[in-house]
């Protein structure tokens, strides 16, 4: 596959633009090489500037479940567009959209829009803050909330990718609030709580991790956690920017009958467009301004265009009863597929997978926490992304990432990657 035109606008990018990027793991760093510039999409594909077509399983990190500039949501768009893009005013798609989320997602009674799944993670644990009155949060190596201050403490993805798990800028006092614990280790998490009685406002948790490749929580353990927060007066709060709306239509609440405080919304929940959001009971939400005395805000909150693609995307997830079971089904045979291409040439590998999120770790042994994410072999892995990119197939650029996948991959599609899994097991 030729890149130059991508070569071209990366350097032109560069020159303006922080790496060429506006979000870090987009610039290949972990793997090498220069990124790919897209020119469109549609569907299961994506086609960069050079005309090359590259089967996608990023999606846009998440949110493109239903496939690229997918009809109805663009449709929406194109007709809210022409309304107006923005009033700083209430309109009525926003209570549309919040209906139909909070009777998506058990538990929750009320949901407020921000822009994107940090400004959910951090208004959430300010929230959490301001309703118990405590000051410390716990959070798990490997997980990514965002890139707010108190979350840059082992972060997961982007963060480790580039080797400064504490960033620079996130002041020591800040950092001091962040309680670190490991991911489907209780023990952890209940050594916290008694080290610090009283004193933490939540647990915050990817409840089916997905910034350290997918690691299924253990049995048990969200269930602990629960337990936990209910020993100690602490709320919890279920980050579901990756796994909302994807894994079932109410989340991972749904999926294990665990039930949170506080649900972090992003990606899916957008359609696309920059949309967070964050939901609880009515006696925790009533702390929010401007009822409440916790302060949250956001000039371009509910943005009438984001809000109608979120609330098509929704819909069509709501009423078609068996996308989720049809996305697992398609996971589960391109996990078998590529487990077995893998294993015909000896590549050792662990394959985690939960509904329509799954990741290809080359490791010997389970991984289930940051540690054993980190232990996995980084140099195939670059081997394997450029070998599959070069087949025009497009994984997400970092060891550290879930593949997503979408129903508008067909059979075929499945096919072509596993035998382009195979092509490049070969070479490893
Ligand atoms: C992507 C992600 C976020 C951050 O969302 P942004 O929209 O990128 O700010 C937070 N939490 C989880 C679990 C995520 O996957």
């Amino acid at each position: 596959m030729k890149y130059q035109r991508s070569s071209q606008l990366f350097k032109a990018a560069s020159e303006v633009i922080p790496g060429g990027v506006n979000s870090p793991v987009r610039a290949f760093k972990s793997v090498g090489g220069t990124p790919v510039f897209v020119d469109k999409a549609k569907g299961a594909y994506l086609y960069d500037a050079d005309g090359n077509r590259l089967i996608d399983y990023i999606n846009s990190w998440g949110p493109m479940i239903l496939g690229h500039a997918f009809p109805p949501v663009i449709d929406a768009v194109v007709e809210k567009a022409k309304l107006g893009t923005s009033f700083g005013m209430p309109t009525e798609i926003e209570t549309q959209i919040a209906e139909l989320a909070v009777s998506m997602v058990p538990n929750v009674d009320q949901i407020r829009f921000v822009n994107s799944g940090t400004e959910a993670c951090m208004s959430a644990v300010r929230l959490a803050r301001g309703f118990s009155g405590k000051e410390k949060i716990i959070k798990f190596a490997g997980c990514y909330h965002g890139h707010s201050d108190s979350f840059l403490i082992q972060a997961g993805s982007g963060a480790v990718t580039f080797g400064s798990p504490n960033s620079p800028g996130v002041t020591k006092g800040t950092a001091k609030d962040t309680l670190l614990a490991t991911y489907n280790d209780l023990e952890s998490v209940t050594r916290i709580f008694e080290a610090n009685p009283s004193d933490i406002a939540c647990v915050i948790v990817e409840p089916v991790a997905g910034n350290m490749g997918c690691i299924p929580p253990h049995p048990g353990f969200l269930k602990g956690l629960r337990d936990l927060c209910d020993a100690n007066q602490s709320i919890l709060v279920f980050d579901e920017v990756m796994t909302g709306f994807r894994l079932a239509k109410g989340g991972v609440q749904e999926l294990y009958g665990i039930e949170a405080d506080i649900v972090c919304f992003g990606k899916v929940i957008g359609g696309g467009l920059p949309v967070g959001a964050f939901a609880a009971r009515h006696e925790i939400m009533a702390y929010l301004a401007p009822i409440g005395p916790v302060y949250q805000a956001g000039t371009l909150s509910g943005n009438p265009l984001a809000m109608a693609a979120g609330y098509t995307m929704l819909k069509a997830l709501n009423t078609d009863i068996e996308v989720f079971d049809r996305l697992s089904k398609k996971t589960a045979y391109l996990h078998k597929g590529i487990s077995k291409a893998l294993s015909d040439y000896q590549i050792s590998h662990t394959i985690n997978r939960v509904g329509s999120m799954i990741s290809v770790h080359f490791s010997k042994r389970p991984v289930v926490d940051f540690e054993t994410a980190a232990e996995a072999n980084n140099e195939r892995f670059k081997s394997f992304f450029h070998g599959l990119l070069n087949e025009g197939i497009y994984i997400a650029p970092s060891a550290f990432e879930s593949w997503f996948i979408t129903d508008a991959l067909t059979y075929q599609d499945l096919d072509e990657t596993i035998a382009a899994v195979a092509k490049v097991a070969k070479t490893l």
